[in-house]
């Protein structure tokens, strides 16, 4: 089937009104577009999983700060149409922002609990931003499974947990984190870091990595594996950490005994650029 984009609420259900039906199952992959090799992965994890696949491009203005990037975030339509046509997309939705949040929107979102540490800390209204548009999609185009990416493991739980509490009729997926050869998490802020900065960024995942493998060795001290983490962003002067975390995989709060899964979260900014990653620490063999 060829690729049809749709700009309007009214365009992607007459779009919907030729997806397979009974039994067979679609897909939604939300994104902000500038589409990178993390996208692609969920893209193509979401197209092997079903029948028809939406994709969704919204630089969502309610989950950015007065003081964040939602002006300079990237963006790349051109590209993102032709990576959707060559993935086998069906529906790309484009909405503008009226379309989405017209002057007389008054309904958001709230999550308790797992939005209160990590990026819901140092991000105030992010994941109301979030969790709001998500539903809008959710309802919009009634996908079975919706995808989402580890890199941003607390939105997969605020939305799970979203999708708990209102008993919505989806399956939410999680994909894999998507990595440079030097291990940075694709991102597409990473296009805005300097040659320095770039270098520098790789901080971060080497630093969770030396995390998992104190978990692995079996430091149960959260506190002080935390301050060997720091201790190893601190080398590298370029970079301001802004948290670094150990949280139960489950709840996103932070622990103090490690006696389970783990997931080591750390959020840096190197100048301009923020940057975010989490690697899970746990023991497969129990
Ligand atoms: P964004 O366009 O940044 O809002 O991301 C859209 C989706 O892609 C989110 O579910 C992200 O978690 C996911 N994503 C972004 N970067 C990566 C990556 N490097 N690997 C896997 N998924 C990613």
């Amino acid at each position: 089937m060829a690729l049809v984009v749709a700009t309007s609420i009214a365009g992607a259900r007459e779009a919907m009104e030729v997806a397979p039906k009974g039994g067979s199952s679609r897909g939604l992959v939300p994104t902000m577009g500038a589409l990178h090799e993390g996208h692609h992965e969920l893209i193509q994890v979401a197209r092997r999983e079903c029948d028809w696949l939406a994709v969704s491009i919204f630089v969502n203005p309610t989950q950015f700060g007065p003081e964040e990037d939602f002006d300079t975030y990237p963006r790349d339509l051109e590209s993102d149409l032709a990576r959707c046509r060559q993935l086998g997309v069906d529906l790309v939705f484009q909405p503008g922002r009226d379309e989405i949040y017209p002057a007389t929107h008054r309904t958001f979102v709230e999550i308790e609990t797992v939005t209160s540490h990590l990026c819901g800390r140092f991000r105030p209204g992010h994941f109301r931003g979030v969790a709001t548009i998500v539903l809008k999609l959710l309802n919009i185009l009634e996908p079975d499974r919706a995808y989402f990416g580890e890199k941003d493991a607390q939105q997969t739980v605020v939305v799970r947990q979203m999708v708990k509490d209102l008993h919505l009729p989806v399956n939410i997926r999680q994909v894999p984190t998507v990595r440079d050869t030097d291990g940075l998490a694709i991102s597409s802020r990473n296009r805005h870091l300097g040659l320095r900065e770039r270098k520098a960024a790789t901080v971060l995942f080497r630093t969770l990595k030396e995390i998992r493998t104190m978990v692995l060795q079996g430091a149960r001290d959260a506190g002080q594996v935390r301050r060997n983490g720091l201790r190893l962003l601190s080398r590298e002067p370029l970079v301001q950490v802004e948290y670094l975390d150990l949280v139960d995989p489950e709840t996103m709060q932070p622990v103090s005994r490690i006696q389970g899964p783990v997931r080591a979260a750390g959020a840096i900014r190197l100048g301009r650029v923020r940057l975010i990653d989490n690697v899970l620490c746990e023991d497969r063999d129990g």
